[in-house]
């Protein structure tokens, strides 16, 4: 779950870091009254769930209620990244010295969280990483001892940050190394922080992952998960309890179980299609949620066919096989349809298939087969 700027700032101000006052606001008179409410001058800044905001544009300097309208204005309605910009963090502008950059996420082949500060923030770590390599100090902090005071402020040391900033940098990375564990974050990152020209380090920037299934132990990620921008798709099909995602080609794709989904994705591309969603229906292919899946893939505009691959296990061919009959009974679908049954009582599947069978409802015998009938189906080349 990615938070928004502002919503980052609000999860550190948790852990006592200290960030600007600001206010959100929707529209370009809500952001002039944050402003006559903070007071001249301030930052109008995009919130988007993409980086680069800055150079996009959708970060400006206002040193007046004036500039504040004609920033709002420009910024509101913005194309970043293929994000369209719907709301606008108002804060309290901060007088930069020097900019650093901290995060923290997990190594996973290292077993450890690992911590990068550099002394050369505000621009694109990927950049710094590639052209200075050297500016950016790690540090592995093993979870069950966790990051001590001593070895935060040797971190800081070998990031080469000023003197000026060392009690402040420690005290701060502390609190987010504190912030990413008992939040459950999968990535806190601070670009810029910054010393400001009275001295003080002081948080400019909040780029925050959460882990999703941490949501049950906060209360208040719920309100965080509310304001995700997620595919209208998928939206539909988890409320309908699918694991489902969203991709951006012409074959709709149902299969049972992740890793058979995943494959189905893969041999579609092979194939030459682009796959329109992952989409595993799990281990009952019954009428009801087989049902919930053509829905859902019916209702994507995109779809010009669907492949249907099920390997049987522990539900049997007959069962999947009337599962499928059922559902094309109570939805009326847009799209042909290729099955590739295979597995537990195969045969007895297909022969339930059979009579239905139709140049819209195609059965396939390997899942390379039905991969290519669907994509032909797709590209408008019936090929049987
Ligand atoms: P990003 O481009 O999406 O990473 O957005 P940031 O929040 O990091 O802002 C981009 C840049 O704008 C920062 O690196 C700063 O140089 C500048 N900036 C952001 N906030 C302030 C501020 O309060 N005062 C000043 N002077 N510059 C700011
Ligand atoms: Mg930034």
């Amino acid at each position: 779950m990615d938070l928004f700027e502002y919503q980052g700032k609000e999860f550190f101000a948790e852990y006592g870091m200290p960030i600007s006052p600001g206010e959100l606001a929707l529209t370009t008179e809500e952001a002039v009254k944050a402003a006559e409410n903070l007071g001249c001058p301030v930052m109008v800044k995009a919130q988007v769930h993409t980086g680069g905001r800055g150079k996009a544009g959708g970060v400006k300097f206002a040193a007046s209620v004036d500039e504040v309208s004609e920033h709002a204005e420009n910024i509101l309605g913005l194309d970043i990244n293929g994000h369209i910009v719907e709301r606008l963090w108002i804060e309290k502008a901060s007088d930069i010295a020097e900019e650093y950059y901290a995060s923290f996420t997990l190594d996973r082949s290292a077993k450890k969280h690992l911590g990068m500060l550099s002394a050369e923030g505000g621009v694109e770590i990927e950049t710094v990483a590639e052209e200075n390599p050297e500016a950016i100090a790690r540090i592995w902090v093993d979870p069950v001892e966790g990051l001590s005071e001593g070895n935060c402020r040797n971190w800081v040391k070998e990031a080469a940050l000023p003197e000026q900033a060392l009690e402040g940098a420690v005290e701060i990375l502390l609190k987010l190394y504190e912030a990413y564990v008992d939040g459950d974050a999968d990535l806190v990152e601070i670009n810029p922080l910054i010393l400001t020209e009275d001295g003080r380090v002081h948080v400019l920037d909040a780029k925050v992952t959460l882990d999703s299934n941490s949501v049950f132990r906060h209360e208040n990620y719920a309100d965080f998960d509310l304001t995700q921008t997620r595919d209208e798709r998928e939206t539909a099909a988890h409320s309908k309890g699918l694991q489902y995602v969203g991709l951006e080609g012409e074959v709709g794709v149902i299969a049972n179980g992740a890793g058979l989904a995943m494959s189905t994705v893969d041999v579609v591309n092979q194939v030459g299609g682009r796959p329109a969603n992952f989409l595993d229906i799990g281990g009952g292919a019954n009428a009801d949620v087989m049902t919930a899946a053509l829905e859902v893939i019916n209702n994507d505009p995109e779809v010009r066919s669907i492949f249907i691959n099920i390997f049987g296990g522990i539900t049997r061919g007959e069962e999947i096989a009337n599962g499928i009959i059922d559902a094309l009974d109570r939805v009326e679908m847009r799209s042909p349809i290729v099955i590739r049954l295979d597995g537990t009582n195969a045969d007895e599947g297909r022969a339930i298939l059979e009579p239905h069978l139709s140049e819209t409802l195609q059965v396939a015998p390997t899942m390379l087969e039905g991969a290519e009938q669907a994509v032909a189906l797709a590209k408008g080349m019936n090929n049987q």
